[in-house]
């Protein structure tokens, strides 16, 4: 029985009408505004009734500071058992050998990392802001920052690539006591076999951040950083389809360096609703539907690229391997934050992106959350051609965007 996706109206919502109309009506709308737009941005997802179902439920009332078996808070039983399911789930899913499912987010997840591996003023080397990096990969306005030497790299001026003899020199160089690979917005897969090596000859630990790629990985339709990295950061809300948070694994080595650095060093008690709810979506990423789902993401990605590279948008690497297209709509006569209000208005819903060497910012996309409303190949075709309508702001476009997403509702399955 394949996976539905998200009712229009949660359960309780009947509830919430009647004592606080005000916020219900801020929440059916954005049911209603997911429900006739396009979401294209690629770090989002539709979860399923069940993800929801977990999130709504009563563990949400419950304090459970520390790890199964050894809570600082009394009624723990029943969470105890929920984390239990969902780090052997994780652990299962990825071929792991420990996982830490108590991360409230992807940024939490990484900060739990280095807080594992690093000292303060320790040097890392991670992809640079500008190439695709997230603000955890050393942005001056993020903790990693402040706390961190960052070196970036980057990527090839002219194939967009991962440029890895960079990677090696720098890491010759500066002999980072940790290497990241991971990105917001690169569209292949990292070569994790050759971070690994560049990692072993510098002596320094490979942390992947796979928040984007962990639902493709989950899928088989991306390979997998867990054979190569010491530690693999994730987000559960991406590609993966469950709720918001974080997930880390490791080897059983920093197993306990993982879990103390989560809790208590940069976290408190753990959100086990969520905990429950990232469970219930490890058990659905398991299931040979989600693999079906991940490798049409990819289809779709791939589609998609090609449809705008023929309405005149450049690829950044000239495709994509993944969920995720980096592109440069200049060609059209627009940058990309114009070319983001334009296809807003449209009802298109994107993001802008560093393009690497682009004066400009360039626009994001990705297929993981069209593509759980059953949009396949075809859909990609009329994306891309309603992409350039929304851009020359040829009436009617919000209309045939309107319906394209009404025929593709997110709870069909
Ligand atoms: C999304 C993302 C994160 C952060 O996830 P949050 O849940 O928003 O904190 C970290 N690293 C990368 C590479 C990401 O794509």
């Amino acid at each position: 029985m394949p996976v539905t996706t998200t009712s229009p109206s949660p359960p309780g919502l009947d509830d919430l009408r009647r004592q606080d109309p005000e916020m219900a009506d801020v929440i059916l709308g954005e049911g209603e505004r997911q429900a006739t737009s396009l979401q294209l941005i690629a770090a989002e997802n539709f979860t399923s009734p069940a993800v929801l179902a977990a999130l709504g439920s009563p563990l949400a009332n419950k304090y459970a500071e520390g790890y199964p078996g050894t809570r600082y808070h009394g009624g723990c039983e029943l969470v105890d058992v929920a984390e239990r399911i969902a780090c052997e789930r994780a652990t299962e899913l990825f071929g792991a050998e420990h996982a830490n499912v108590q991360a409230h987010s992807g940024s939490s997840a990484v900060l739990a990392a280095y807080a594992a591996l690093l000292r303060p003023g320790d040097a890392v080397l991670a992809m640079g802001l500008a190439h695709g990096g997230h603000l955890t990969h050393g942005s001056p306005a993020n903790f990693s920052g402040r706390w961190f030497d960052f070196v970036g790299y980057g990527v090839d001026a002219e194939s967009g690539l991962i440029d890895y003899d960079q990677v090696r020199a720098l890491a010759r160089k500066h002999r980072p006591r940790a290497i990241v690979c991971g990105s917001i917005s690169y569209p292949r897969h990292p070569d994790y076999a050759r971070f690994r090596a560049i990692a072993d000859e510098t002596g320094a630990y490979l942390i992947a951040d796979a928040a984007h790629p962990m639902g493709l990985i989950a899928g088989g339709a991306a390979p997998s950083p867990v054979p190569y990295a010491d530690v693999v950061c994730a987000t559960t809300h991406k590609v993966l389809r469950g709720p918001r948070g974080g997930l880390i694994l490791c080897g059983a080595a920093l197993a306990d360096r993982i879990d103390r650095a989560v809790f208590p060093f940069t976290q408190g008690g753990a959100q086990m609703h969520t905990v429950a709810a990232k469970a219930v979506a490890f058990g659905e990423a398991a299931r040979p539907d989600f693999a079906a789902y991940a490798h049409q993401v990819v289809d779709n990605a791939r589609a998609l690229a090609a449809a705008l590279a023929d309405e005149g948008f450049v690829i950044t690497t000239g495709g994509t391997d993944t969920h995720l297209i980096a592109a440069d709509p200049a060609a059209l006569g627009i940058d990309g934050p114009a070319a983001r209000a334009r296809l807003a208005a449209a009802g298109i819903v994107l993001d802008t992106c560093p393009l690497p060497y682009g004066d400009e910012r360039g626009l994001r996309l990705g297929t993981a959350a069209v593509t759980t409303q059953g949009m396949a190949t075809a859909q990609m075709a009329e994306i891309a051609s309603l992409c350039t309508a929304a851009l020359r702001e040829e009436p009617g476009t919000r209309e045939e965007v309107r319906n394209l997403a009404r025929r593709f509702p997110p709870n069909s399955g």
